[in-house]
């Protein structure tokens, strides 16, 4: 604080000064810090599902009732329109159907790395997982 606190926050919305701020709510998607005029009439909006936000993925303005909160696995922020959704699921889905090591599609039998090895979220193939298994323990 101090010094560094010097410059006026303004609202992100109406930038007016601001006195009280007013955080959004995270489902709204929104950077900053709002006035409480603008946190009223975005609540206002979210309800009434006029809200519309870009697609964190292709820049698509939808309203925020169409569009989908990415999965955490995704380890993204924003929100995404439907066709973004499917295709990072599917993208996703995929990636996951291969061996994080050495490409080979897997069967329905997959591996799943020790916590040690740092490979959150990945699966091995048999091969690959008595390697890592060999060399890391
Ligand atoms: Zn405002
Ligand atoms: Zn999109
Ligand atoms: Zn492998």
């Amino acid at each position: 604080m101090g010094l560094f606190s010097r410059k006026p926050e303004r609202c992100a919305v109406c930038g007016a000064e601001l006195g009280h701020r007013h955080r959004p709510r995270k489902e709204w998607g929104m950077e900053g810090l709002l006035c409480g005029e603008c946190h009223v009439d975005k609540a206002k909006e979210y309800h009434e599902g006029r809200m519309s936000r870009p697609c964190a993925e292709c820049g698509a303005v939808r309203k925020i009732t169409d569009l989908w909160e990415p999965r955490w696995q995704w380890d993204m922020e924003g929100l995404l329109c439907k066709g973004c959704f499917d295709s990072k699921e599917e993208g996703f889905a995929r990636k996951r159907s291969f061996c994080a090591m050495c490409g080979a599609k897997m069967g329905f039998i997959r591996y799943r790395p020790k916590p040690k090895w740092n490979m959150v979220g990945r699966e091995l193939c048999r091969g690959c997982w008595d390697a890592q298994k060999a060399k890391r323990g």
